[in-house]
């Protein structure tokens, strides 16, 4: 999965999280920590999807946030981690969860780059920015008006189709 659906799926878990949860909107920023992280690993050869996406990396680096920002934080960022875990494990390429080990996972075929990538990353951001809004007291139509709106913009500028 790409960056972009990275952060889609990432916003997308963080309005459910607010649809519960009654946290700070930067607190998102944990979220997209943990969204973002895994894929530092790109750059060293033979251990991408294997060295920052396992469980084992999730859980030091959720156990030092909690240990130093907070419980909530750590939580936030280990969200985050699963999205980013869970986009990956649609891809063919799949993950190594429980690296070392050689267990890899994969729960789809969806290819990194493609026309259905780009149309759930565009659905995740919808579903996003419209509990986003609502949460900022827009009506659910209002709120489903001004996302579609948001997300047109946002083709226009930044999330061209493949
Ligand atoms: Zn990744």
């Amino acid at each position: 999965m790409n960056r972009t659906g990275h952060v889609s799926l990432s916003l997308f878990a963080f309005s459910l999280v607010l649809m519960v949860k009654n946290v700070a909107l930067v607190s998102y920023l944990f979220v997209l920590l943990g969204a973002f992280l895994p894929d530092f690993d790109l750059g060293i050869k033979g251990l991408h999807r294997k060295l920052f996406h396992n469980v084992w990396f999730a859980g030091i680096v959720g156990l030092l946030i909690a240990d130093n920002v907070g419980f909530m934080p750590a939580q936030l960022f280990l969200i985050g981690f699963i999205t980013h875990v869970l986009g990956d494990s649609l891809t063919p390429e799949g993950i190594h969860l429980f690296w070392p080990g050689k267990t890899r996972i994969r729960i789809g075929g969806l290819k990194t780059g493609s026309m259905t990538e780009y149309v759930i990353t565009l659905f995740m951001f919808f579903l996003g920015f419209t509990i986003l809004l609502h949460y900022f007291s827009f009506e659910w139509t209002k709120a489903v008006y001004a996302s579609g709106l948001l997300l047109f913009g946002l083709i226009v500028v930044w999330l061209r189709p493949p």
